[in-house]
């Protein structure tokens, strides 16, 4: 994968305002000749109240956002979509960053309280077979505050909190690690939204260096990975990545994150009719992971056009489930959120990007 060259895309946050944790932000203001205490009031009008802008900042002085406009990039989303679920209120959003590139975010209404997915890569190099995120190849890495500003933005059109953050739509979040590890500081920061760790969720394809990197930094997140099958030949079918890594190598590390961290692992398993859906994979998916503190989501493929998978039948789904739990391990099947509305990763950008006009066309 090195080889595509994802080094040349590499993009710095330094001059990203909202990217900046407090201390840096600080640092930053001392720079700027201004006193150290501006620093804090900015992060609080960025990560508090969520200012779209500048302007916003009624307490920050004309000349400090001067300064402010000319040193730095403030970016912010425009929202280009908002598709609601009429079967369960799920939200999806469609943003457009400020190159151009669009990105999609979902909002889920639960029991305890709303969680938002969001993207941390515009496309992905990944090429699960199964997914739509993926079909186009990686675009580009998203800033830490792109990531930030999907929540900012949903907090802002639906006027309530947030309790959990998924990391979990477009994008691999191991192949934008730094800027991942950013996003969590500030998401968590007590001077932002001041989620708490244990309500954000990263899933990863399986990276196992970067795991094994994530696991040191002894987080309370949870780590969910994309297992989806139980021996890596058919792994390998469904996910490239499986190629660089095998699941000894994985289950290895997932034991590891668990011994660093004390947080019990998720394991995302997509069943697709009569390809890693019967009552022996089921058995074998107990075997590899019985000595690991975890839980299986279950995910019913979400099928997609491009692609000929099928979903698994309920009742094979069901048996699939109650398999695990013979074997002691929990296990729930992932409820179909806004099935109505291009509810799997990304559809709705795939869909936009398909039919939008290209530039080009609009000029002519
Ligand atoms: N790159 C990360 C996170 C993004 S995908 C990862 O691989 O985990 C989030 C989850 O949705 C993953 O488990 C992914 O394998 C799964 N997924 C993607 N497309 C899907 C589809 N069409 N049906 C069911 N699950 C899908």
């Amino acid at each position: 994968m090195e080889q595509m060259g994802i080094e040349d895309q590499e993009i710095t946050y330094g001059k990203d305002i909202k990217s900046l944790t407090l201390s840096q932000l600080q640092e930053e203001m001392v720079t700027l000749g201004e006193q150290k205490f501006r620093a804090k009031q900015m992060y609080e009008w960025m990560h508090k109240k969520l200012a779209r802008n500048y302007e916003d900042m009624s307490n920050i002085s004309a000349s400090l956002k001067e300064k402010c406009r000319q040193n730095y990039t403030y970016t912010s989303l425009h929202m280009l979509k908002v598709q609601e679920s009429g079967i369960d209120g799920t939200k999806k959003y469609l943003f457009e960053l400020a190159d151009g590139n669009v990105v999609e975010s979902v909002w889920m209404k639960y029991k305890h309280g709303n969680s938002v997915c969001i993207s941390s890569q515009v496309g992905c190099r990944m090429g699960c077979r199964f997914c739509a995120s993926t079909l186009d190849g990686l675009e580009r890495n998203l800033l830490p505050s792109e990531m930030l500003d999907q929540i900012y933005a949903i907090t802002l059109e639906t006027g309530e909190r947030v309790s959990n953050v998924v990391v979990m739509g477009t994008g691999e979040p191991m192949d934008n690690y730094d800027n991942l590890l950013q996003f969590i500081t500030l998401l968590t920061d007590e001077n932002g939204l001041h989620i708490s760790q244990r309500n954000l969720t990263v899933s990863t394809c399986g990276i196992v260096p970067k795991m094994r990197e994530l696991a040191d930094q002894k987080l309370q997140i949870t780590l969910a990975l994309s297992l989806h099958a139980t021996t890596d030949e058919k792994r390998k079918k469904l996910m490239p990545i499986a190629n660089r890594y095998s699941l000894e190598e994985l289950m290895e590390v997932c034991a590891y994150y668990f011994e660093q961290t004390g947080r019990r692992l998720t394991f995302e398993y997509s069943l697709v009719r009569g390809v890693n859906d019967t009552k022996e994979d089921a058995e074998e998916l107990a075997a590899l992971i019985k000595n690991l503190n975890c839980h299986v989501n279950l995910i019913p493929v979400n099928p997609i056009k491009e692609r000929d998978f099928v979903q698994s039948e309920k009742h094979a789904v069901e048996a699939f489930r109650s398999r695990l739990e013979q074997q002691g391990i929990t296990a729930t099947v992932r409820r179909e959120m806004g099935r109505d509305i291009d509810g799997a990763c990304g559809q709705l950008r795939r869909k936009h990007i398909e039919t939008a006009v290209p530039p080009s066309d609009v000029l002519s």
